[in-house]
């Protein structure tokens, strides 16, 4: 069924991306399922009543947000097996940093239609403008506001090739840009800012360069912050590959301390099995 054409929806779930900032991103699909749906679940009833208003429709609204989501999900299941229900988060994609995944898992364990609307993201939004790598990226939502438990946070994702998707308040954006500085090294990053508004910008910058900038004056509005994966580790030398045979010899006979130094070096393991031969004589 093309939900455009039709007056009414087959009852499930409806899973419907809003605006980030630009009521004109507002898919004309999105558009469509809020205004036949017949109950939508919403953060807070005053942002989408805005949304509604901008596309002309009054629909019933119901609450569903971290505080009360365990005692309205029941509910919300059960008017599906004859209801359209939406879900929309103030901004953006539900279940993205907002809640909404616990619906979709009992919403299919009970059997219901479960129907996605994409749209804007703000992660995805981000990594539009900041011009850094894109082919590998992980979404790290909020770190935790506490020093002791970012740095922790920081230190669990330091390791991985990926480009880093961080979201972040605007007045701890300095304070999250030094803990990434710190934990993952001066890394290339963008900081992005009120994506799709008027003020929209990304200002590039390594972590530190950019921690400075913002430490006296955070930036204005909403923020993404977008960080360079790690570069890429020097290649080995001979003389660490000497060192690692010595030791390895230690333990092993030169075929396989050969082999061994190689597969962990990155190094040619016939020059380290000759190189072996040689430091054994
Ligand atoms: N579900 C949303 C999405 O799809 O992006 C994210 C919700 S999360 C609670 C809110 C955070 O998203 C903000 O603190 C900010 O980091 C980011 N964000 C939302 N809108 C933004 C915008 N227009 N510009 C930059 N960041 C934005």
């Amino acid at each position: 069924m093309n939900p455009l054409d039709s007056k009414s929806l087959g009852p499930g779930l409806y899973i419907v991306a809003t605006p980030i900032g630009n009521l004109g991103d507002l898919s004309p699909r999105a558009a469509a399922i809020l205004s036949h749906a017949d109950i939508i679940a919403v953060e807070d009833s005053r942002v989408t009543a805005g949304l509604l208003r901008h596309i002309g429709v009054k629909r019933p609204m119901l609450p569903y947000h971290d505080h009360n989501a365990e005692g309205m999900r029941p509910g919300l299941i059960a008017r599906m097996a004859t209801q359209a229900v939406a879900l929309v988060s103030d901004a953006g994609t539900p279940l993205i940093s907002d809640p909404g995944y616990k619906l979709v898992r009992d919403a299919r364990a009970a059997g219901h239609a479960v129907v996605t609307i994409p749209g804007p993201c703000a992660a995805v939004a981000a990594l539009t403008l900041a011009g850094l790598p894109t082919d590998r990226f992980l979404f790290v939502g909020f770190l935790p506001s506490k020093a002791k438990a970012r740095a922790d946070a920081v230190a669990q994702v330091a390791g991985i090739r990926a480009t880093l998707v961080l979201y972040e308040s605007a007045r701890r954006t300095a304070a999250c840009l030094c803990a990434l500085a710190e934990g993952l090294g001066d890394r290339e990053a963008a900081v992005t800012r009120e994506i799709t508004k008027t003020f929209e910008e990304a200002v590039t910058g390594t972590l530190s360069t950019l921690a400075a900038r913002y430490a006296d004056a955070p930036p204005r509005g909403e923020v993404v912050i977008v960080v360079a994966p790690p570069g890429e580790a020097p290649a080995a030398s001979a003389e660490d590959g000497d060192a690692a045979l010595a030791e390895a010899l230690t333990r092993l006979p030169a075929a396989r301390a050969a082999g061994e130094v190689a597969k962990r070096l990155g190094l040619d393991r016939k020059t380290l099995y000759a190189r072996a031969l040689a430091m054994k004589g």
